[in-house]
């Protein structure tokens, strides 16, 4: 069967017998819960970086907010275009580059190429669910008390 055909019986299939697929699979899944949960325990821990994607995709349907998938490019530089750190460390490290939506998703903002940006773990943990603002504000903030202090040194 061309693949195009079977991919349209398969969706035919299911719509007809979603009732008993659905038994099906509870079945299933009670049978085998705990394999299941080890397995996907072991690929949560395996590839981190898709199930953040997987976990941000998510978040996004449940809000109901636009979801556009794409990839956000790391700034040319490597750095941070908020503190200028270089972003080259590993996850859960403070200069690991993150995704961060500007404006925030529980402030409805959506999951679309305008609205994300990679930026450092430490900067997006800092901004969390406030505008970009209120981080620019923080780093303002930091580089002025450091002026200061090179001040008095001098
Ligand atoms: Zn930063």
């Amino acid at each position: 069967m061309p693949s195009r055909a079977r991919s349209r019986y398969v969706v035919r299939y299911r719509k007809e017998n979603a009732e008993s697929l659905a038994k099906y699979m509870a079945a299933y899944y009670k049978k085998n819960a705990d394999r299941i949960k080890a397995d996907s325990a072991t690929r949560r821990k395996e590839y981190p970086e898709l199930n953040r994607a997987y976990v941000n995709k998510h978040r996004v349907l449940k809000l109901t907010l636009p979801y556009v998938k794409h990839e956000t490019a790391m700034p040319v530089d490597g750095r941070c275009p908020h503190c200028r750190v270089m972003m080259t460390g590993k996850y859960p490290a403070s200069n690991s580059p993150s995704l961060d939506h500007i404006i925030p998703l529980s402030r409805n903002g959506h999951h679309v190429p305008e609205n994300t940006m990679m930026i450092c773990l430490e900067c997006n943990t800092l901004k969390g669910v406030r505008p970009l603002s209120y981080l620019l504000g923080k780093i303002a903030l930091k580089d002025a008390s450091c002026g200061i202090t090179d001040n008095q040194l001098v």
